[in-house]
C-alpha cells in the first residue's frame, strides 16, 4: 500500500488509524453480521454509533448542554440559506463579514432569497489576503445574526480571535477549521460546518446551534431545513447520512485518544509554523495571508512566476505531494494541512520546496 501526503482543501486526509478501524469493521460492525453502511439508522447499534458520536463531539469541543448538535446533509452550502431561514426573524436584516468566497456565497445566499443582508466588513478589494476588521458600531442593531467565514479555506485565512458582536447572534462558518484548535463555543450563536475538510468524508454537515435560537425560523420554511425540526428529532427526522456519521465518529474518538484540541491544536501550530518560517526565510516563494491572519489549515504561497508555479505543483505529485495547485481564484499553490496530515508530510514537503529552489532559479 502506497499512501501519498494529499494536500487537498476538500475532500481531505483522513487519519490512518480511523480508515484502519473502518476497514476493519467495514463488512460486520461488532458481532452484528453488517457493516454500518446497510444498517437501519433506528437499530440499537447505529443509536449508539451516533449518540456516541455527539457525546464525544461535545467532549472534544467542550459544547455546553443549552447547545444541540445536529447531524445534518446539503453540505455548508445548504446552511447558508438555513441560516437565515431560522434566525432572520422579523427585521429580515442580518450582516455579513466578506473575507472569502464562502463568505461571500452566504452573504450572496441571502440576498438572492429577498432579505436585507448587510456587508458590513470586506478584504475582497485585496483578494481576502486578510481578515477585514468591525466593530460593534459597525453592526446594524437589529441586525438578526453576524455571520463570519472563520477560515478561509481558499486565500489561507482566519480569524486571529473571536469578534466580539455583543448581544447579536455571531454565526460561523468553520467548516475547514473545526476541530483544528480549541474555540469558545459559548461566544457563538451558531457554528457549522461541512465534514469533508476536517472530520469525515463528504456527506455530513454538523450544524451546533445555541438553543434559545431554535424558536425564530420563518414560517412554513422547508422541514428539512428547520434545525428545530431536526433538534427534537435527534437528527432523526428523515435517514441521516448514517455512514459519514459513523466516520465522524471514529475521528472524535481518535481525536480525543490523541489527547483532544488542546494537544491537537499544539501539533497543528508546530506544523504550520515550521511552513510559514521556511516561506518567510526565503524569497523564493511568497505567501497570500497577511501574517497576522494566517490560516493553520490551508497555507497559500506562490513563486510569482505562473509557468514555476506550474511546474512545481506536477513535479510535486511526482514525488508523492498531491493536490497542491491553488485555487483559481488565488492561483499558486496552496498546501491544506488539516487535522490528519502528520508532520512527517510537512517535514518531507519543506525539503521538497528547497530542492526545487535549488533546481528551479527565477530569472
Ligand atoms: C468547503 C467549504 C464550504 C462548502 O462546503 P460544502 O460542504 O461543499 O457545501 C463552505 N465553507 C467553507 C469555509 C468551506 O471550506
Amino acid at each position: 500500500m502506497n499512501r501519498v501526503y494529499n494536500f487537498s482543501a476538500g475532500p481531505s486526509m483522513l487519519p490512518l488509524p480511523v480508515l484502519e478501524k473502518a476497514q476493519a469493521e467495514l463488512i460486520s460492525y461488532g458481532d452484528s453480521g453488517m457493516s454500518v453502511m446497510e444498517m437501519s439508522h433506528r437499530s440499537a447499534d447505529y443509536m449508539a454509533i451516533i449518540a456516541k458520536a455527539e457525546a464525544d463531539l461535545r467532549a472534544l469541543m467542550q459544547i455546553p448542554d443549552n447547545y444541540k448538535v445536529l447531524f445534518l446533509q446539503g453540505g455548508a452550502s445548504t446552511q447558508f440559506a438555513s441560516v437565515p431561514l431560522n434566525l432572520i426573524g422579523t427585521t429580515k436584516k442580518a450582516d455579513y463579514v466578506v473575507s472569502g468566497q464562502f463568505s461571500e456565497k452566504a452573504y450572496k445566499e441571502a440576498i438572492r432569497m429577498g432579505f436585507d443582508a448587510k456587508c458590513i466588513a470586506s478584504s475582497k478589494a485585496d483578494t481576502f489576503s486578510y481578515i477585514p476588521a468591525f466593530t460593534k458600531d459597525d453592526i446594524r442593531p437589529d441586525a438578526a445574526y453576524v455571520h463570519v467565514c472563520y477560515n478561509n479555506t481558499i486565500f489561507g485565512t482566519k480569524f486571529p480571535e473571536v469578534p466580539d458582536t455583543g448581544d447579536i447572534p455571531l454565526v460561523a462558518d468553520m467548516s475547514s477549521c473545526i476541530l483544528s484548535e480549541p474555540v469558545d463555543v459559548s461566544k457563538f450563536g451558531v457554528i457549522y460546518a461541512g465534514a469533508q475538510k476536517n472530520m469525515a468524508p463528504a456527506g455530513l454537515t454538523v450544524v451546533i446551534v445555541r438553543d434559545d435560537l431554535l424558536d425564530r425560523a420563518l414560517p412554513g420554511i422547508p422541514t428539512m431545513l428547520e434545525w428545530k425540526v431536526m433538534a427534537e428529532n435527534d437528527s432523526m427526522y428523515n435517514t441521516p447520512p448514517c455512514y459519514a456519521i459513523y466516520m465522524a465518529g471514529l475521528v472524535y474518538e481518535y481525536l480525543l485518544e490523541q489527547g483532544g484540541l488542546e494537544a491537537i491544536a499544539k501539533i497543528n501550530y508546530n506544523k504550520a509554523n515550521m511552513l510559514y518560517d521556511y516561506l518567510d526565510s526565503t524569497d523564493y516563494y511568497i505567501t497570500h495571508a497577511q501574517p497576522a491572519y494566517r490560516s493553520i489549515m490551508n497555507v497559500t504561497f506562490k513563486t510569482g512566476d505562473e509557468a514555476l508555479d506550474k511546474k512545481f505543483a506536477s513535479e510535486a505529485a511526482k514525488a508523492g505531494f498531491k493536490n497542491l495547485k491553488g485555487h483559481r481564484s488565488v492561483g499558486g499553490m496552496r498546501a491544506s494541512i488539516y487535522n490528519a496530515m502528520p508532520t512527517q508530510g510537512i517535514i518531507d514537503l519543506i525539503a521538497f520546496m528547497k530542492k526545487f529552489e535549488a533546481e528551479n532559479p527565477k530569472n
